[in-house]
C-alpha cells in the first residue's frame, strides 16, 4: 500500500506541499507559515515590530521658581 498525498498549495505563501501525516504544519509548507497564519487570525494583521533604538531622552528640567520676597528686618 502506498502513503497517498495531497498535493496542495499553501495558503500562506503559495508554495507547493503535500497534505500528508508527514507534513505536520498541513495545510501550511512549514512552521513559518503556519505562525503567521495563526497570529494573522489572532491580531488580524501580521506586523512585523519595528525595532526603534531610541536611546534619546528629553529631560523636562524644571525651574523652580522661588519667589521669596519680603524684606524681613528685625529692630
Ligand atoms: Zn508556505
Amino acid at each position: 500500500m502506498t502513503s497517498q498525498k495531497t498535493e496542495i498549495k499553501c495558503p500562506q505563501c503559495g508554495l507547493l506541499t503535500f497534505y500528508s501525516s508527514e507534513n505536520k504544519y498541513r495545510p501550511f509548507c512549514s512552521e513559518r507559515c503556519r505562525l503567521i497564519d495563526l497570529g494573522q487570525w489572532a491580531d488580524g494583521t501580521y506586523r512585523v515590530p519595528l525595532k526603534q533604538t531610541d536611546g534619546y531622552q528629553d529631560a523636562d528640567v524644571e525651574g523652580a521658581d522661588d519667589a521669596n520676597s519680603g524684606a524681613n528686618s528685625e529692630d
